[in-house]
């Protein structure tokens, strides 16, 4: 058998200030990889203490996004895997605070054999363990690990220092690329290159060179600039800098940076054995890329929640997956979707407000947590249901039409989620058996019923129709279900429960039938998670085809080319 060539690594670290890109850039650079053949995996590295990202605050650090095996990390992860098509696992997500759990659970577990331990190098030494297992595991040609921040900073330097050890070790087989900003001033009018030279004598301070520059600007750096940057900057080959203006879309990233060569120029410097690009697969890329510009039909949707009120900008970082999902189904079906964010509170202040859902063509709501905007979203779904516009509830979303449902048409007025209200007469959402204990002891961390499970579905569904499955895998992050108690009420009265656990326990889709709404469907699972560019997921395809069929009640527009 021919020996497998070592595995390769690439370190992408960030210069100047953060937000630029980095996780795009890694995940494009792994896509343009893989586009030859190579076997690419990728790694986040958060420097936080936080042990996941799950105990954090969306709206201030992004989504959360959940693994198969139930991790919950960065939404850089969901890049990954939405732009390489791959299964990542817990081990290609850590954090400082995971990476010093470890080392401490071994010390205290006589591992060290009574040495003494010390943050340098054990803490490296720990890091450098987890990159090369994340990359044995996915039996990968190349590993490429985003170090999160910007060099200089004190949180990430122990990460740069298990990399310059790992350089050492293997100089053949560990490279650096460096995604820097160059800013262009309004009042000078041209791009400046001396704050990117300063990150990268930084970068040399924990003594490692850059292979590649990602140069992020507003335009494109010109030959004069890159002379410069390669002169001052100890970047031999000047071609090694690589022009990254902005972009109307990320998934144009990669499409520019294969336009400079740069999987053909990083295979020469890895020293790889790869293919050539795969021509058809890059053209499905290029044509999916292609949606996002030009003439197209639109689709308004309404995203309707709490925390809407905090600026666009944070908002399409806090729902970056549902986002995502709604753009490949409706670029599928070549429609553009144009999200408009409802605060549900305005509802609850207004319910003269709920008239304005009708120009909509569909309605989502999200995932969520807390009582804050529940009674607006719930007069949204009557609202929705009544008016027969499309509705899909994620999470949270489904919860939700199942409290409208019980206290509209059931008559169970009082009808709630004991998340919201525990001394409701009619807990139609039940905290899980399962997590009750947990939240006794305040043991919040990790502890939802979280990632992959299996789920059933009914035949002559909504649903079955989606996914023409019997069975499916989706990804979960919840601590409330529908009370088994209240299942055959809600049934008999034409509630329809079209996908549930294996057991029978667990309610994991909920519907009406078709020809009592056109589209009116809740999954306690998170289906965001699973959606791909090019394989967009049937259930949100689903949603945006009853879209496109709802008569338009609005004008219909078009978005123009920039
Ligand atoms: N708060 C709800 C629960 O914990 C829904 C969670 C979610 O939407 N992810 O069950």
């Amino acid at each position: 058998m021919e020996k497998k060539q070592n595995c390769k690594y690439i370190f992408v670290v960030g210069g100047v200030i953060s937000g630029v890109g980095k996780g795009i850039t890694t995940s494009s650079i792994g896509l343009i990889l893989k586009n030859r053949g190579l076997s690419v995996t990728a790694i986040k590295i958060d420097p936080y203490i936080n042990i996941d990202a799950g105990t954090m605050n969306p709206t201030e650090h992004g989504e959360v996004f959940v693994l198969n095996d139930g991790d919950e990390c960065d939404q850089d992860m969901g890049n990954y895997e939405r732009f390489l098509e791959v299964e990542l696992t817990r081990l290609n997500y850590m954090t400082t605070g995971r990476v010093y759990q470890s080392v401490i659970e071994r010390e205290r577990n006589l591992e060290y054999k009574g040495r003494c331990v010390e943050v340098v190098p054990h803490i490296p030494l720990e890091v450098i363990g987890r990159i090369e297992k994340a990359g044995q595991k996915a039996n990968a040609d190349v590993v490429i690990v985003e170090v999160g921040g910007t060099v200089g900073e004190y949180q990430n330097m122990l990460f740069l220092e298990a990399a310059r050890m790992m350089k050492i070790k293997n100089p053949k087989d560990v490279f650096f690329v460096m995604v820097s900003y160059l800013p262009t001033p309004y009042t000078i009018g041209e791009m400046k290159t001396k704050p990117t030279q300063h990150a990268v004598r930084t970068l040399n301070a924990s003594g490692i060179q850059p292979d590649f520059l990602i140069a992020r600007g507003a335009t494109n750096l010109d030959d004069k600039r890159k002379g410069r940057l390669s002169l001052l900057c100890n970047l031999f080959f000047p071609d090694r800098i690589i022009s990254a203006p902005d972009v109307k879309s990320v998934y144009d990233i990669s499409i520019n940076f294969e336009k400079e060569k740069l999987s053909e120029k990083i295979c020469d410097l890895l020293g790889v054995v790869c293919k050539k690009p795969n021509e058809d697969a890059w053209k499905k890329w290029k044509k999916f890329a292609s949606h996002a510009h030009g003439d197209k039909d639109i689709l308004k949707i309404a995203m309707i929640g709490k925390y809407f009120d905090s600026g666009d900008f944070v908002l399409s970082d806090s729902y970056l997956s549902v986002i995502e999902a709604i753009k490949y189904s409706a670029y599928a079906q070549n429609k553009k979707p144009v999200l408009s964010w409802i605060n549900a509170i305005d509802f609850e202040k207004d319910p003269k407000k709920l008239k304005d859902l009708k120009k909509y063509d569909g309605i989502v709501v999200p995932g969520g947590f807390g009582s804050r905007g529940v009674e607006g979203i719930i007069s949204a779904v009557k609202f929705a249901r009544e008016n027969k516009i499309p509705y899909f509830g994620l999470c949270y979303g489904m919860q939700m039409m199942v409290i409208e449902y019980a206290r509209n048409v059931l008559g169970l007025k009082d009808a709630n989620t004991r998340e919201v209200n525990p001394n409701s007469k009619n807990i139609v959402i039940d905290v899980m058996e399962s997590q009750k204990e947990l939240l006794k002891n305040n043991s919040y961390g990790g502890s939802m019923r979280l990632g992959g499970y299996k789920a059933i579905i009914k035949n002559k569904t909504i649903a079955s129709k989606a996914y023409g499955l019997k069975e499916i895998i989706e990804r979960h992050r919840h601590r409330y279900e529908v009370n088994p108690a209240y299942i055959g009420e809600l049934e008999a009265k034409g509630f329809v429960f079209s996908g549930s656990s294996p057991d029978g326990h667990l309610m994991e889709i909920a519907e009406l039938p078709k020809d009592k709404h056109p589209f009116f469907l809740g999954t306690q699972f998170h289906p965001e998670f699973l959606a791909h560019p090019l394989h967009p997921h049937p259930l949100f395809s689903a949603f945006i085809k009853a879209c496109c069929a709802r008569p338009k009640l609005h004008a219909k527009e078009s978005i123009k080319k920039k």
